[in-house]
Parts: C-alpha cells; sequence; structure tokens
C-alpha cells in the first residue's frame, strides 16, 4: 500500500501525474520538483519522487534516497542556490504532514539551529 505506484488520493502523487496545476521547477523520469504552497524561506521547493512511498522509512532499499538529495543538488544547481538546508520530515513528531516522501529544499535566508 504505501509504496503504491500512485495513491489517488495523494496530494503529491496527483502533482506528480500532472492532474494538479503546479509549476514544476525542475522534472525527470522519476522525481518532480515543485515550490512548496506555504514557503517558509525565500526559496523553498520539494523534490518528489514520481513513485509513491509514505515516508523515507518506507524504501526499499537506497537508491531512491540517493537520487533524492542527488536531484535536491541538480535543483540548487539549476536555480543558482549555492547555500541551502534539506530536510526530511519522517512521521507526525518530526512534522511530516503529507504521506508522501519529499525533501524541502530551504534557501534564501539564515537558517536557525536548533530547528523547531
Ligand atoms: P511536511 O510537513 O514535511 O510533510 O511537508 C509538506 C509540505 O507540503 C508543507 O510544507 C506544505 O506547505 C506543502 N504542501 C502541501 N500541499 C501542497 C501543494 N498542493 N503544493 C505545494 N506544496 C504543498
Amino acid at each position: 500500500m504505501n509504496s503504491d505506484p500512485q495513491e489517488s488520493s495523494c496530494i503529491f502523487c496527483r502533482i506528480a501525474q500532472g492532474e494538479l496545476p503546479t509549476e514544476l521547477v525542475w522534472q525527470d523520469e522519476e522525481m518532480v520538483a515543485f515550490r512548496d504552497v506555504q514557503p517558509q524561506a525565500p526559496v523553498h521547493v520539494l523534490i518528489v519522487p514520481r513513485k509513491h512511498y509514505a515516508t523515507l522509512a518506507h524504501l526499499e532499499d537506497d537508491t531512491v534516497a540517493g537520487r533524492l538529495v542527488s536531484a535536491a543538488k541538480k535543483v540548487a544547481e539549476k536555480m543558482k542556490i549555492g547555500q541551502y538546508r534539506l530536510v526530511i520530515n519522517t512521521g507526525p513528531e518530526a512534522g511530516q504532514s503529507v504521506f508522501h516522501l519529499h525533501l524541502h529544499l530551504l534557501a534564501g535566508r539564515t537558517m536557525g539551529w536548533p530547528p523547531g
């Protein structure tokens, strides 16, 4: 269930399939990247596998995780961003609210630490 290629009720599946209007900032066969609807920094992009995985913990092997980070690097290069933070919230306690694996790319301001 959690690794089905697409779930009809999943908003990120629908964006990845082009069913919801969103401006993609980058894409390849496996991943899409689009701007977060509630940006937490001047640049806030979500990198999302086209295939549905509920969380990072649902990945069956390391390949997708590596490609996700690699995709974020490509997005940053395309957007000419040299300094940025990558975040994967995993589970509600960590702040995950959309249960389709995604990587946040945040940039354009000084980041605080520890995160809230
Ligand atoms: P997380 O809380 O880590 O699960 O992140 C989910 C993110 O998805 C949040 O930052 C939301 O603002 C963002 N989000 C939810 N719906 C949409 C949407 N339709 N388009 C773009 N971003 C969205």
